[in-house]
This record gives structure tokens, sequence and C-alpha cells, in this order.
């Protein structure tokens, strides 16, 4: 348990549910993790009790990757999960692979719909027919022009062309729109869609204020802070300050809200978690600024003032997309400016 942590509270205690079972967390919610093949090594997952068209059953919220072990998983829930009912619908927070990825199979697999934000949807389509924003040549062009130069990690950007594909070979040919304020119901139980920016397009959460619920997606996470980035596909973009801001949407709900996120462990403490996550990033923000009142700085400079420990290859991308977040967020403030030098890479410096 890291400092942050112990501002929060484990409800349900260390265990976390085996691969293929779930645990009940309110009267027709139950948890299900998914194993992921990365250092954040699992996804939660969450089955709700539903009633569709007059039939009863199930609404999956989130799917894992496509691979054969995240199937099989699937199969064991559908076999021993679900009292012999169907799922009824797919309802997907955003597009990342480990929450889009079994969309497609899933959805063929009980013929229902899948549910997630316009922007996400078409994202997801996008990226699955492509290498936008998840490596190959134009990433790799996009890291060296904020100073990735290094051949090693060049080459592994760009060898990385099919990293969205792979997880998410397909997306279903249709979908029904989520969007901010809707009110869905779910097993006569309220579920508000709260849209937030900057980690994904259009990410969607789903508070049910009755149940005092609130499946949060990766916008708020109790161990590890959400990945912002800017990707090439957007290279102007400042997803920090429309991270920072979609945070606010959660201020107004109960404090002892039980927080279901994607990773980690359900949580409460959400406006302690919140409040971390500002002063993480007010923190981060300050060593850029000061890093570049210093002398003009690229964003591959700032990784060892970002991040503390040291990076291997992968999460070195990880990285870059992070740190020109922050340079964006201050250049956008107009705290920062920018200039391309003669090696055609951007540098930030006071502005
Ligand atoms: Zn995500």
């Amino acid at each position: 348990m890291n400092a942050n942590e112990s501002e929060l509270h484990y409800p349900l205690g260390e265990s976390v549910p085996a691969t293929g079972a779930t645990v009940e967390l309110a009267p027709g919610v139950r948890w299900l993790q998914m194993p992921l093949p990365f250092a954040l090594d699992h996804i939660n997952l969450w089955l709700l009790r539903d009633r569709q068209d007059g039939v009863d059953g199930w609404t999956i919220v989130d799917c894992g990757i496509t691979n054969d072990a995240t199937r099989a998983a699937w199969e064991q829930v559908f076999a021993e999960r679900l009292e012999g009912l169907p799922v009824l619908r797919v309802i997907v927070t955003h597009m990342h692979p480990d929450h889009i990825g079994l969309a497609h199979w899933l959805t063929d697999r009980w013929n229902c719909r899948l549910w997630i934000s316009a922007t996400d949807y078409n994202a997801a389509r996008i990226a699955s027919h492509s290498t936008t924003g998840f490596g190959g040549e134009r990433s790799a062009a996009f890291f060296a022009s904020h100073g990735l130069t290094d051949p090693a990690a060049v080459a592994k950007v760009r060898a990385r062309s099919n990293y969205y594909a792979g997880m998410v070979p397909r997306v279903p040919d249709a979908y029904r729109r989520l969007m901010d304020g809707m009110t869905l119901d779910i097993g006569g139980h309220a579920w508000r869609c709260i849209a937030g920016h900057g980690h994904a397009p259009e990410h969607i959460a789903l508070h049910a204020p009755r149940l005092n619920l609130l499946i949060s997606g990766d916008m708020v996470l109790p161990r590890i802070s959400t990945n912002v980035s800017v990707y090439d596909l957007e290279p102007e973009s400042d997803p920090l300050a429309l991270f920072l801001t979609s945070l606010k949407r959660f201020d107004s709900l109960a404090a002892d809200t039980l927080v279901l996120p994607s990773h980690g462990k359900p949580f409460t403490g959400l406006h302690a978690r919140t409040r971390q996550l500002h002063e993480h990033h007010a923190e981060r923000l300050a060593d850029v600024a000061a890093a570049c009142a210093a002398e003009p700085r690229h964003a591959a400079d700032l990784l060892p003032v970002l991040f503390k420990r040291k990076l291997d290859l992968h999460q070195t991308t990880f990285a870059m997309g992070e740190s020109i977040a922050h340079l964006h967020a201050l250049w956008h403030a107009g705290k920062l400016q920018r200039r391309a030098g003669d090696d055609g890479i951007w540098r930030f410096s006071a502005a």
C-alpha cells in the first residue's frame, strides 16, 4: 500500500475474484477479473443483473482483450455465474484494448448490442484498421519530434504497428450511443452516464446513486494515476486539462460512494483520490515549468524529471505521451512557449 492508498478504504479487503469467478458487491452487481499480458496484469469487469424487452439476463460492463485465455474465462463465467440467463447487452467504458477488445465476440456470442460513446466507437474502429496513435511510423516520427531519438526506442515504436489491432481485431458493426447525462435503467436501477476526457476521447463512467456505486472505468483508479497522453493523431492536444476538468464531475457524488475501478480493488474515498490526482499533476506541472524555466527542454529531456524510476523501452513510449501532455498543459495555459529547432524537435521554454 502506498502513502496515497492509506487515505482510501478497501471494504472488501484483499480478496479478488479468481479468473472465471465472481464476487457479489450488491444485489445483482458482480465483480470479475480477466488477465492482461502487461505489467498491469488484470482488468476488472462488471456484471449487472438486467431486464431488456421483457427478458431477464445480464449487462456486461467492459470485455477484456481478444485472446483465447479471456474467451475461456468468459465461457466459465457464462456456464457458472449467470444463473442460466443470457447476456443482454455489452457496455464499454472506452476504446482501449482491455475494455473493448472482446466486444465483437461477446456481442456475436449473445446476439446483443454494444453500448458505448460515439467518439470511442469510431476511434476504436479507426484504430482497429490502422496503426494510428498506438505505434508505427507516424508514432515514431511524432515521438522523434519531441526528442525521442534513441535508435532502439524509435525502432521499438516503429515495430509496434499492430499494437491495437492485435488486441482489438474487430469492432461490432453497430452500436447504441451513450452520452453524458443519459440515465440507463439496468435491472430497475438508474445508472447515469458521466463523460470524461483526457484518458480516452469520450470515456463513460456509470453512477448509480441509489446503489451508491460508481463504475469509474480508468478515470479514477486507486493505486496508479490514469494514463494521460498526447498521441500522433492529435499532436497539439491538451489532454491533461481535459482530464483534470473531467475529474470535477465526480465532486458532487456522495463521499462514501463505492468506486469500482478498472484496475485495483473497489474502494471508498473518491474525493480523497481525485484530490490526490489534482495534487499529483500540479506537482508534476511545477517540476516541468521549473525545468523549462532553467533552459528550453523537450519531452524526452523531462522523462527523468517526471519519472523517478528507471524506464524500460516499453514504459518509455508511454512516458513520452505523458511528458508531452504536461508540456502541452503549460503551453496551452500560456505558461510555456514552444519552438522547433533546426533538428525538428519541439523545445519548450518560459513564455
Ligand atoms: Zn484506458
